[in-house]
């Protein structure tokens, strides 16, 4: 795998970064892969080809494709890339192998400070807690960095849906407005056209070298980008982004900080609360088919938003951007979602606090319930992949879960919800033996 051809365009009014990412020995062929900002900011860009390497560095690895990186690159750089390699490839042994790096040492040389520093901004919780915390924490910046916010439209969603695509800039420019801070819309195809789910999981791998290419095609225009975390440090399992990992995508000259993987999503949504604002934007749903409201309001992680926001007694915050839902339609919606189960924990925590809360107990019962039948929703899901045959009518008890792996056990008798989850994994250890 190498990349040619890169190149500054004008495309109206926006300035394209662009390369062809070439698979010599996989179906592959040439990729295209380009990145958009408007281009009064066009000085920002990295021309070295460092973003493509960084974004094609899973697909190399999925499809055992040598890499010859023609820019010289610091041992450091060189250092981190093999660091992503071996971990990928031992927590994903099946679809990632290490692939050889061919590259030539570059001078160290003294990085110039930008003054600069930039946000990624999709208006969900864990992006709004990152800009409640540089706008409230001194430590995040000097007094004299100019912080940007960076909606990139083309990783959640297509560029196409153009009512998302307004909706997250008139969030985007709102939180600017209040904090005077600036922003820069980036559009790209890293997302569709390279790292498609069709090669590579988005999730559980891919998302933040994705989103890191974005950051290190602007490393000369910044310091330091912030990435709002997705998962609590105690809980750290193979996925796209964590706290140990992320940084090391940052393979240009500029940092890569990940922030709030200390916090459960119901503290950040606790400690935003202090700025109302920023809890009143929460868009954290991916299923909605319009930006008014722009959460659905029924799928998992929107039920879950809710009920960490009734918890705090927060939930009139959001009456404008989430459908009007009762609290007894909540419970009942509650106890029927499928909580996936690397959100045990996360939901756990959520029930616990609306015990604790006044007059939530109902609610409080349907998180029980809804964390009972987890693991045997996921088991059911899984069955049904595994056997092309949907289960879920069938009378069964007993079922070996030998499909449930060790992290998943672990996560289950470790949640902070033991009234559910020790019941039932006694149940799976129970029934486990021949
Ligand atoms: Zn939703």
């Amino acid at each position: 795998m190498r990349v040619q051809n890169i190149s500054v365009d004008r495309v109206g009014d926006a300035s394209r970064l662009s390369a062809e990412v070439v698979f010599e020995t996989s179906l592959l062929g040439t990729k295209n892969v380009f990145y958009e900002i408007p281009a009064q900011y066009e000085s920002m860009w990295d021309k070295s080809g460092y973003s493509f390497y960084g974004a094609s560095l899973l697909l190399a690895m999925k499809y055992k494709e040598a890499i010859h990186i023609e820019t010289p690159i610091t041992s450091e750089i060189a250092l981190k890339l093999d660091i992503l390699q071996k971990t990928f490839a031992s927590w994903y042994p099946n679809e990632f192998s290490v692939v050889p790096v061919e590259w030539t040492p570059a001078e160290e040389c003294a990085v110039s400070r930008k003054r600069k520093r930039a946000i990624f901004f999709s208006s969900g919780v864990d992006s709004l807690h990152t800009v409640f915390r540089v706008k409230n924490f001194k430590e995040y910046a000097y007094p004299d960095d100019e912080i940007f916010l960076l909606p990139v439209v083309g990783m959640d969603f297509r560029p196409e849906r153009a009512d998302l695509v307004s909706a997250l800039h008139h969030y985007t420019t709102d939180v600017t407005r209040w904090y005077n801070w600036k922003s820069l819309p980036v559009c790209t195809n890293v997302h569709w056209d390279l790292l498609s789910e069709d090669h590579v999981s988005w999730g559980s791998a891919a998302h933040v070298a994705a989103l890191a290419s974005v950051a290190n095609a602007l490393a000369n225009g910044f310091d330091c980008v912030y990435l709002g975390s997705s998962g609590h440090v105690n809980r750290l399992t193979p996925w796209g982004s964590t706290l140990t990992l992320d940084h090391l995508w940052a393979t240009g000259t500029l940092e890569l900080f990940h922030v709030g993987s200390e916090c459960e999503r119901l503290d950040k949504i606790r400690e935003m609360s202090a700025s109302p604002e920023l809890v009143k934007n929460i868009r954290c749903c991916y299923y909605s088919e319009t930006s008014n409201p722009p959460n659905c309001g029924y799928c998992e992680k929107c039920l879950r938003t809710l009920c960490a926001l009734e918890a705090i007694n927060q939930r009139h915050l959001v009456s404008d951007s989430f459908p009007p839902i009762g609290y007894e339609k909540l419970c009942s919606l509650v106890a029927k979602t499928e909580i996936p189960l690397r959100l045990l924990h996360d939901w756990g925590t959520i029930g616990t606090a609306l015990e604790e809360a006044q007059e939530k107990t109902k609610l409080a019962e349907a998180v029980r319930h809804a964390l009972k039948m987890a693991p045997r929703m996921s088991f059911e899901k899984r069955v049904t992949k595994f056997f092309h045959k949907d289960i879920s009518s069938y009378k069964y008890r007993g079922f070996p879960l030998l499909m449930i792996s060790s992290g998943v056990r672990r996560s289950v008798s470790g949640s902070a919800f033991p009234i559910a989850s020790r019941n039932r994994c006694a149940f799976i250890f129970k029934r486990k033996g021949p």
